[in-house]
């Protein structure tokens, strides 16, 4: 008889977006003639712009010749797009990342969940709360959380970093050391940044206490103070100690697309002198067999003029309906943080509801969707997450409903 992995079993629920997705059919066919504005999941709506359909186009016809036809592509990526992102992203900021030390995925949320197994089975890991529930779910799948505590929804091994209001929602050093930190600024679900001398703080701590930090950049686009680091790599000695996942779904509208791509410098290395960097590269090459052509000379095209510039309109989009989210609520007399340097708004529930009642409240009372805080981890209870990245006219129309409430 087959046994499945038990560590598997130990998963509580479904993923927080299935939870979401039964609750909104349940009431859509209750309520057919009710128009459902969905802010809840962080999926863009804006097509993808000019430049970038002009170069799938013109792959898409390079497969089509002999000549031009691509096979597999190299597991590591296409060196035209590596390089590309050594040039326009890292040498534009002033940062040491090499071509070879960039490996193309088919996106973000597959890097964050697959570089957890590189790591040995004891590591102990770090995590914000509230949290991209992937970092988690991942390091459950392999074993390594230990014990589940459903009254606190909790891990017994995991260390787990609160991000609130005190601090800015960006968490304090640990006072037990982990191995492994998932930090994610601009963060989801809070929408919170990090400023260049905190995370040099971090970049110093896990140098010092020889940890490896997962920085997940994938709202990195949305920047848009001064003072906020866009790449970890601008912080000194981060060669050292820190992965960067980045992600062409956000920025330029790829989440159907898909398109992603890790950096692991090759100055992480064990005591003994093995290359992180090597070990990622050996599972690509076993276990990924090349994010397609078509989508690399895509995701090349977002890093031409034409396509930096339809592409920043196009964040610039989101962020307005950002503005309109985060004033709209304010101006009801709703505690709101975040929609600044992300495209998601961070809003404290009202009469002190949890953040499932709140989610109950607004589908039923304004037909909006929005993403319940404590799915995030039990620092968001009592919050509640909306998106920027619904049509400019649905937003309206949400943050309108809400007020009137
Ligand atoms: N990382 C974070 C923090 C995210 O919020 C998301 C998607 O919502 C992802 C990664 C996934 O990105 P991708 O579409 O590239 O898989």
């Amino acid at each position: 008889m087959f046994k499945v992995n038990e560590d598997y079993l130990k998963l509580p629920g479904s993923y927080l977006f299935s939870n979401i997705a039964k609750k909104v059919s349940a009431f859509t066919e209750a309520n057919p003639d009710k128009k459902v504005i969905r802010l809840g999941i962080g999926d863009v709506t804006q097509p993808l712009c000019p430049a970038v359909i002009k170069a799938l186009h013109s792959a898409v016809d390079e497969m089509a010749d002999a000549a031009t036809f691509k096979g597999y592509a190299p597991d590591l990526g296409y060196s035209f797009l590596r390089d590309t992102i050594r040039d326009k992203v890292y040498k534009k900021l002033g940062a040491e990342v090499y071509s070879d030390e960039i490996f193309i995925s088919d996106g973000a949320k597959s890097d964050s969940g697959n570089i957890q197994e590189i790591f040995a089975k004891d590591t102990k890991v770090a995590v914000c709360d509230p949290v991209y529930p992937v970092y988690v779910d991942t390091n459950v799948m392999s074993g390594r959380t230990g014990v589940y505590d459903p009254a606190t929804e909790l891990w017994s091994n995991v260390i787990y970093m609160p991000c609130t209001a005190e601090n800015d929602f960006a968490p304090a050093l640990p006072s037990e050391v982990p191995d492994l930190i998932y930090l994610c600024f601009p963060n989801n679900p809070t929408g919170a940044a990090i400023t260049k001398e905190r995370l040099q703080e971090w970049v110093d701590y896990a140098i010092k206490n020889k940890a490896v930090i997962v920085y997940d950049a994938a709202y990195e686009a949305y920047i848009s103070e001064e003072n906020v680091p866009h790449s970890i790599y601008e912080c000194e000695g981060a060669r050292n100690c820190a992965i960067e996942i980045r992600s062409f779904s956000k920025n330029a509208g790829f989440t159907g697309t898909r398109l992603g791509y890790t950096v692991v410098p090759k100055d992480i290395k064990t005591d003994d002198g093995v290359m992180v960097r090597d070990l990622w590269a050996r599972r690509h090459g076993t276990k990924f067999n090349g994010a397609p052509y078509i989508i690399q000379k895509a995701g090349e095209a977002v890093f031409s003029d034409e396509g930096q510039k339809e592409t920043s309109e196009q964040i610039a989009y989101y962020m307005n309906n950002a503005k309109y989210i985060k004033e709209g609520l304010k101006d009801a007399g709703y505690t709101v943080y975040g929609g600044v340097n992300a495209p998601y708004i961070w809003l404290k529930t009202s009469d002190n509801m949890t953040s499932w009642e709140f989610f109950d409240f607004l589908l039923e009372n304004a037909n909006v969707v929005g993403t319940p805080g404590s799915g995030f981890g039990p620092s968001g209870e009592g919050y509640f997450r909306l998106t920027a990245f619904g049509s400019y006219d649905n937003t309206v129309e949400a943050i309108d409903r809400i007020k009137k409430l």
